[in-house]
């Protein structure tokens, strides 16, 4: 008999949950086939995320053996995948518990079921699952602190071990039959589009000890300053799947030094807890990434201008730390926590633009996405979610700049053209005399733009359009 691992965003072996649950009720004689599905839906406007996603598959496949793809709208793709597999076993997988993969993975529900194949579904992406950690009445935590309190409280389950030689045994090579597939696959990866350095699973390890050995316990003050080299870089690899949460949380309890500083590994366990927090809030509330949270902030008159949004997107606003944030995502396809909250806060308030169309445009290019973190951060960033910041704090974009990259250092890693303005106008390169534009070799208006709003009036404005919708 067959059995089936459906893979998804769980690429890995070590400690994922379907898998190894699979592999130990593997029968001799029995066979292991590891499936790969590509949904059309996931695979347009391809950008930067949907290149990094497909690298680390092409990473997992070259490493673990083979990976049998189908193609085309889930029904019909597992139906004619079913017609060439016989005697199958089970089918097992980590369940998505939001949004499109919820869905879809509902919609298959029916389908095995006329195809009378066992399923096995497991919660392997959040460290805690949706419903874990609630209220003592079994109520819903809209605030992320006695969230994390209850979060705290509760055991975390362990990392499960494979038996990687009985895996090894039983994994089959049947890619003839699933050509198609293949073929997919093959354009898909063949160029990528960016030369990404750090892909996979033994990436994804390499990184967390390099992590766990130092920097963590610097994490707390270091992991504000986008020039630093101050976080651990995960979300990438938890978004593919290429490391399990609870291998971060284990590998943190049991190798960081007690002796140490703590505060830095408190403050990383706490945001291993906000993709939990993101993780429920998305849950309960399944339209999120069309609808604001707080209904009273729904239907705020955004400005449909298209050239404004452009040129955030092109980094063009002559906000430095702005442009910066946006040149690192447009280039990387990563952009660093303090940045997002900085260009999420700049594109709604100070230009009024629909929080959704700056969503889904990291969407695009994020490496690391994931729509219950993603959502969660824009909306709170533009004050429509749940725990979000208050609708009369904006963020001011020099300000930012000057507190958090206070020599313009990730200015300059992003902007060249700013590279010889004196640190004195790194943040406000349009104050420069013609004279110090002459000297820096930078003109503005020309090498780099004037600011394209007024903060002050923009904050003003904003405030007085969100009040009205208050009041
Ligand atoms: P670290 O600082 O090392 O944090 C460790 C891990 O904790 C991260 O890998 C991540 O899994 C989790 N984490 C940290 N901060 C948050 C947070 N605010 N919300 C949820 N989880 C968090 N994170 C994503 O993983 N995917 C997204 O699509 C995403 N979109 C965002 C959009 C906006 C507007 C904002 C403000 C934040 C967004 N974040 C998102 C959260 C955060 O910016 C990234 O998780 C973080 O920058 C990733 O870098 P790191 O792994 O080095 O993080």
């Amino acid at each position: 008999a067959t059995s089936i691992v459906w893979i998804r965003n769980d690429l890995r072996i070590h400690d994922n949950i379907a898998l190894t649950e699979a592999v130990k009720d593997l029968e001799e004689g029995d066979d292991l086939l590891l499936l790969f599905h590509i949904h059309p839906d996931l695979i347009q406007n391809f950008d930067l995320q949907h290149d990094y996603f497909f690298q680390t598959v092409k990473a997992f496949h070259e490493a673990n053996g083979p990976l049998h793809f189908i193609y085309g709208p889930e029904e019909e793709a597992f139906r004619s995948m079913f017609e060439s597999v016989d005697d199958v076993k089970g089918i097992y997988f980590n369940e998505a518990e939001t949004g499109f993969g919820k869905e879809r993975d509902g919609r298959m529900k029916p389908v095995f079921e006329d195809e009378e194949v066992p399923v096995h579904t497991y919660i392997d992406h959040p460290l805690h699952g949706a419903g874990e950690v609630t209220k003592k009445d079994g109520g819903l935590y809209q605030v992320f602190s006695p969230y994390f309190k209850q979060w705290q409280k509760l055991d975390k389950p362990s990392v499960r071990k494979v038996d990687e030689s009985k895996l090894k045994k039983h994994l089959v090579d049947r890619t003839d039959s699933f050509s198609e597939g293949k073929k997919k696959y093959e354009e898909l990866t063949e160029q990528p589009l960016l030369d990404w350095k750090h892909v996979g699973e033994q990436a994804a390890d390499e990184r967390l000890t390099f992590f766990l050995d130092e920097p963590v316990y610097y994490y707390e003050e270091d992991r504000d300053f986008p020039s630093k080299d101050g976080t651990s870089l995960m979300s990438r690899y938890l978004r593919t799947g290429a490391i399990s949460p609870r291998t971060i949380y284990h590998r943190v309890m049991q190798e960081t030094d007690g002796r140490k500083r703590q505060d830095g590994v408190e403050s990383f366990i706490r945001e291993l807890a906000f993709r939990d927090f993101y993780h429920m809030v998305y849950y309960n509330h399944p339209d999120a990434g069309d609808k604001e949270i707080t209904e009273k902030f729904r239907g705020i008159p955004w400005n449909e201008d298209e050239e404004i949004f452009e040129r955030w997107k092109e980094a063009e606003t002559g906000f430095p730390f702005i442009d910066a944030a946006i040149r690192q995502l447009n280039k990387t396809g990563w952009m660093h926590n303090r940045a997002r909250m900085a260009v999420a806060s700049f594109l709604t308030k100070d230009l009024l633009v629909d929080w959704r169309k700056g969503e889904r445009y990291f969407h695009q290019k994020l490496a690391d996405y994931e729509a219950a973190s993603n959502i969660g951060g824009w909306q709170w960033a533009s004050s429509t979610g749940t725990d979000a910041v208050p609708y009369f704090r904006v963020f001011n974009p020099v300000r930012q700049s000057e507190r958090f990259d206070p020599h313009g250092e990730y200015i300059r890693t992003w902007i060249p053209e700013l590279e010889d303005v004196p640190k004195k106008y790194i943040h406000q390169p349009h104050k420069m005399s013609e004279e110090e534009q002459k000297k820096a070799g930078c003109k503005i208006g020309e090498d780099y733009p004037e600011p394209m709003v007024d903060h002050k009036k923009m904050r003003e404005r904003a405030i007085e359009v969100y009040k009205q919708r208050k009041d």
